[in-house]
């Protein structure tokens, strides 16, 4: 029941990445029946009452700062990180082709000095344009780009790198009224990650955020999303080292161990962690990694750390060490040590996808502001709640179940 074949409009910011390469093989492969769904969630049986968009019916393009092409993109990620077969690649040629004639030229503004160095920045917006007008021109390709592949709904996926870090949003971005006369006068402190969200949301996109940059979690921009009647959700993809984190933990709670010291440490080499090597985006990243341990541990005495370190040979591998030492009866310290090796981009993609396929759903059944279903798959769930994965995985699943049975147009 409640299956659907229409067209969804994907467009990625940030359209050339990792996460968008490993996205657009992955649905090429999936179509021509040359992958599975494994690292799927939303492939399973339980999500079936809810009648998600079929993967064919996601159509992709976005917008980019870099110049290149997608096909480019995949046999960089294959020879330089073994990500996918060459054969591969030649049977998705076609289709990435096609959405590279639908990436746009982006906007960094805002963005420092380590996004704008990335290889192959070129076309900026902002050279020419101010803020406003640079909304409008992200809108106009995004409703273009609806039109042009006949989409019936639109769902905009941040999938770009990481801004710097910030220690408060600027004060416009407490209202909506307040961020839309800053606009207009033009003024200073709109970075990227704002602007697209708020092109998102005038072109009457859902949104999703898949970073840990500022975007529609901002009160001005929350307002924008509950007035147009849209979805959205963020921020910043539980993949990996989190993810395992926030698996881990609450056995520590619910044992009634006291953790005296949670020190993770990552490494890994791909174009993230050249970004993330720069101290401010890499706080952007840091600042949010440990607050999922923080919030379930919830004993201030907690010592917790996470480091991010670049280390070029890895490139897409990150390898993320962790020492946990936590006391027991009659205070005896004991210790916890895990390695996770993962693939980060191929860890993500899916993610990626079902956070489309599930706000996509959402926005076909008219549910509009934060969608706190989706918290499972965040490091830092807009809308917070409790970090714990089982709980949050849970709470998805009690959404399901409500859903279940009903109709949507
Ligand atoms: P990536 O560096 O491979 O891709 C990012 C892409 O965004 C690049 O092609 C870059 O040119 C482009 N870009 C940068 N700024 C842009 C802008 N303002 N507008 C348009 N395009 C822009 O990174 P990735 O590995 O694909 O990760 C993407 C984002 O997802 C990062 O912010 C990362 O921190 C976040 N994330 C990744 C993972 C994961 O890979 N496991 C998990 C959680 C969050």
């Amino acid at each position: 029941m409640n299956s659907v074949s229409t067209r969804t409009g994907v467009w990625l910011v940030g359209a050339r990445g990792g996460i968008a390469t490993c996205v657009a093989v992955g649905l090429a492969a999936i179509k021509r029946g040359l992958a599975g769904t494994e690292g799927l969630v939303t492939a399973r049986p339980m999500f079936e009452p809810l009648g998600l968009i079929p993967l064919d019916g996601l159509v992709l393009g976005g917008h980019e700062i870099r110049t290149g092409s997608l096909r480019a993109a995949a046999d960089e990620y294959r020879t330089r990180a073994g990500l996918f077969s060459s054969e591969l690649v030649a049977a998705a040629a076609g289709e990435l082709d096609e959405i590279d004639a639908r990436i746009r030229p982006g906007t960094a503004l805002g963005c420092g000095p380590a996004i704008n160095s990335l290889d192959g920045v070129a076309g900026l917006l902002e050279t020419k344009l101010r803020p406003a007008q640079i909304v409008d021109r992200l809108a106009a390709d995004m409703r273009e780009f609806a039109a042009s592949v006949r989409a019936d709904r639109l769902v905009v996926l941040n999938v770009a790198s990481t801004e710097p870090y910030r220690a408060a949003p600027p004060d416009f971005a407490r209202d909506l009224p307040s961020f839309e006369k800053a606009l207009a006068s033009g003024a200073d402190g709109f970075t990227a990650g704002m602007l697209y969200a708020c092109a998102a949301f005038r072109a009457g996109a859902a949104y999703v955020n898949f970073t840990p940059t500022p975007a529609s979690e901002l009160p001005a921009l929350s307002e924008l999303a509950e007035k147009k009647g849209l979805p959205h959700c963020g921020k910043d993809g539980k993949t990996g080292e989190t993810l395992m984190k926030t698996a881990l933990a609450p056995m520590f709670v619910e044992r009634n161990f006291r953790v005296l010291a949670w020190e993770g440490y990552n490494i890994f080499g791909n174009r993230d962690a050249v970004v993330l090597d720069n101290p401010d985006n890499n706080l952007a990243k840091t600042s949010g990694k440990d607050a999922a341990l923080r919030g379930i541990l919830g004993d201030e005495r907690t010592h917790t750390r996470v480091r991010i370190d670049y280390t070029p040979s890895l490139d897409d591998w990150k390898t993320a060490w962790d020492f946990v030492h936590f006391q027991g009866w009659l205070g005896t310290k004991m210790i916890l040590q895990f390695i996770w090796q993962g693939c980060d981009s191929m860890l993500a993609a899916p993610l990626a996808v079902d956070l489309v396929r599930l706000t996509d759903n959402s926005l076909r059944r008219g549910e509009k502001g934060i969608l706190r279903h989706t918290a499972a798959f965040f490091k830092q769930p807009v809308g917070g709640g409790t970090h714990d994965f089982f709980a949050q995985s849970r709470a998805l699943a009690e959404y399901v179940t409500e859903r279940a049975g009903g109709t949507v147009a």
